[in-house]
């Protein structure tokens, strides 16, 4: 339901994407799955106070510049992402490929991916500092998508 919902909205180009510094570049191909809020605390720590992840098919991420400039960090041994970032500028870039989908920074997206947040996640590790004030679906944890 969620995913056939978005893909009524997107179109067929190429979503580019790149680092503060340059060095990293990628392409984005079809359709992303979603765009949500996560306010994880690795999300507040290595992002900013949340940040807003594009989820879509692995296949469709392409690292077109500066694959070699891509530093990972996992955050403990039972972390589900790598945080990927670049070496030379510290852009956060997402978790690049673990797994059949890839989740990127959408802050480092040039291009618009068409697609609108539809979700806050991790809700429950934000700071108490911070109000959410939309109304968009909240979940304390990770939204599991419908297939
Ligand atoms: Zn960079
Ligand atoms: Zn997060």
């Amino acid at each position: 339901m969620f995913r056939g919902i978005e893909s009524q909205k997107i179109g067929h180009g190429m979503i580019n994407g790149s680092c503060l510094c340059g060095k990293v570049k990628f392409q984005i191909s079809g359709e992303p799955y979603s765009l949500s809020y996560c306010h994880c605390s690795r999300c507040r720590k290595a992002a900013g106070v949340f940040s807003a992840v594009l989820i879509g098919k692995a296949e469709d991420l392409l690292v077109t510049e500066g694959q070699g400039e891509i530093a990972k960090f996992k955050a403990g041994s039972d972390a589900k992402f790598e945080r990927c970032f670049c070496k030379a500028c510290g852009t956060s870039l997402g978790d690049m490929a673990t797994g059949n989908e890839y989740v990127i920074a959408a802050s480092a997206l040039d291009d618009d991916p068409k697609i609108r947040p539809t979700l806050h996640i991790h809700t429950a590790s934000k700071p108490d500092w911070y109000e959410i004030d939309d109304d968009l679906k909240k979940f304390e944890g990770d939204y599991i998508r419908e297939q």
